[in-house]
């Protein structure tokens, strides 16, 4: 068995960022600008915004953060959406989700200008990544293709098993393996699947993104199977200083002697989604997508 091992996998794709930027500005150009909307003091929203704010500043990008309160309306949000559109210096930009109950999501992401949309959830990056057009693709399953081409992994034939079928995870996921240049046969799971444990059993590349602490155990992996697992569930724990630790989708201890290829929890999906987020930026404020 070989650990896809994320942390350095990111780590070398934050220092190829970081030396592209600084070609960038010594050319003259200005800095990338990544701007994070977050509203409310949820912690996990909190957490991951400044980790990817953290990240901007590793990489020499410039970031904002823009901080609204849980009780903002839809239209105040609205009207901020609409400015940082408008902002030339604005490259790309986020809305943290989840958001407060008054606001719709879908209203806010479809506001946001698709040329700025790098967390690649507007409709109309959706719809191009369907039908393989140059788009922001979502930084989870972006970052995962990474890591399998980065690690060499043959995709090409095999049979791909995707439990989950979220927007931002496990239906991207699903479509960029099947694409042509993964060329994967894909197979979707969810929550009505029939036969789950025997469909895992067989296949060659197993992603689990379901959200159930060690869902997925050994009777559901094939030896030598690529097992890539998305999910990250905060359960206690008392061996930690936060009182917490971060559970995956798989049960490492009986499913890693069986793979092939398996990325741990954490440091393996996770820093490449964060790393994603930079690619986007970096690929917004070159305009390579949208010209
Ligand atoms: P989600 O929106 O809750 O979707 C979960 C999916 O799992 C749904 O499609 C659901 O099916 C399916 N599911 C739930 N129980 C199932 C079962 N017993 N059998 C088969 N399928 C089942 O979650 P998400 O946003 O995709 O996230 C999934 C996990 O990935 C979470 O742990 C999340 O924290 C993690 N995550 C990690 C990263 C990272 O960077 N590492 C990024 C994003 C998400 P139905 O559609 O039928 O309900």
């Amino acid at each position: 068995m070989r650990l896809i091992d994320g942390k350095q996998t990111a780590t070398e794709i934050k220092k190829e960022i970081a030396i592209d930027v600084k070609a960038m500005v010594d050319a003259g150009a200005k800095q990338p600008h990544l701007a994070a909307i977050l509203v409310g003091h949820d912690g996990g929203s909190e957490t991951y915004v400044a980790f990817k704010i953290k990240d901007c500043e590793e990489v020499g990008f410039k970031s904002s953060l823009i901080r609204f309160e849980d009780d903002v309306t839809e239209e105040e949000l609205l009207a901020k959406v609409d400015e940082l559109n408008r902002d030339a210096d604005v490259d790309g930009f986020i809305v943290q989700l989840p958001l407060p109950k008054q606001i719709s999501e879908q209203k806010i992401i479809e506001a946001i200008d698709p040329r700025k949309d790098v967390d690649g959830f507007h409709p109309i990056n959706v719809g191009r990544m369907v039908i393989g057009l140059p788009c922001f693709v979502s930084a989870t399953p972006d970052g995962i293709v990474e890591l399998l081409k980065r690690y060499h992994i043959e995709t090409s034939g095999k049979d791909c098993v995707v439990v989950g079928r979220s927007n931002i995870v496990g239906r991207p996921m699903s479509v960029l393996m099947s694409q042509k240049e993964m060329n994967a046969t894909v197979t979707v799971a969810h929550s009505r699947t029939k036969n789950l444990v025997e469909l895992c059993a067989n296949a060659d590349i197993l992603i689990a993104a379901i959200g159930s602490p060690e869902f997925v155990k050994g009777n559901m992996v094939k030896d030598g199977a690529v097992v890539i697992d998305v999910g990250t569930t905060r359960v206690k724990s008392d061996k930690t200083k936060s009182g917490f630790k971060l559970k995956g989708d798989v049960a490492f201890d009986e499913v890693a002697g069986k793979c092939s290829y398996i990325t741990p929890v954490p440091g393996g999906v996770g820093p490449m989604t964060r790393v994603a987020l930079l690619k986007n930026t970096l690929l917004a404020a070159k305009k390579e997508i949208y010209k």
